[in-house]
C-alpha cells in the first residue's frame, strides 16, 4: 500500500481502541505505521528488514525506552503489524517472520500503488476514526494532514 492506504489501514485497526487509550497515543501510533517504509528512503532492500515482526518488536522496545509508556509502545507495535498485514495483501512477496523464517508470502490481491484501493482504505479509516472518536470530520482531516 502507499502511505495513504497505510494511514487508513492503521486507522481501521486502532480507531476501535480510542476510548481505551489517550488520543495522542493513537495518533502517534497511526503515524508510526509509515515507519517500515523507511527502507525506501534508506535503500536497504524494500520489505526485507523493516517488514517483519522482529522490526516491530525492536521499534516497540525503542518506543518504550524513550517514552516509558508500555501502552504507547504496544500501540506502535500494533500499527507496524498493521503495516505488515496491509502489505501482505499486495503483489510483492516478503518474509513477515524474518529472521525466524525466510519464507515469503503475498496474497497478491492488488498492486501496492492501486489508487482506488488506497483511497478507499483511507476513507474507510477516516470513517472509522470519525465513528469511534465523535470528532468532526474536518477536524480529523486537519489532524491527519499534519501527520502526512
Ligand atoms: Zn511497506
Amino acid at each position: 500500500m502507499n502511505r495513504f492506504g497505510h494511514i487508513g489501514f492503521a486507522l481501521l485497526v486502532l480507531s476501535p481502541l480510542i476510548d481505551k487509550f489517550d488520543l495522542g497515543y493513537i495518533l502517534i501510533a497511526v503515524a508510526s505505521t509509515l515507519f517500515p517504509d523507511i527502507d525506501l528512503l534508506l535503500k536497504i532492500g524494500h520489505r526485507k528488514y523493516t517488514h517483519n515482526i522482529t522490526f516491530g518488536f525492536l521499534v516497540g522496545i525503542l518506543v518504550f525506552m524513550l517514552s516509558k509508556s508500555f501502552w504507547l509502545a504496544f500501540l506502535v507495535l500494533m500499527s507496524i503489524f498493521a503495516h505488515i498485514l496491509a502489505d501482505l495483501l499486495t503483489i510483492q512477496k516478503f518474509a513477515p517472520l524474518y529472521p525466524f523464517s525466510k519464507k515469503k508470502y503475498a496474497l497478491k490481491l492488488f498492486k501496492s500503488n492501486n489508487t482506488a484501493i488506497n483511497t478507499a482504505v483511507l476513507l474507510l479509516g477516516l470513517a472509522s476514526f470519525a465513528y469511534f472518536s465523535n470528532i468532526d470530520l474536518p477536524e480529523i482531516l486537519i489532524k491527519l494532514a499534519k501527520l502526512i
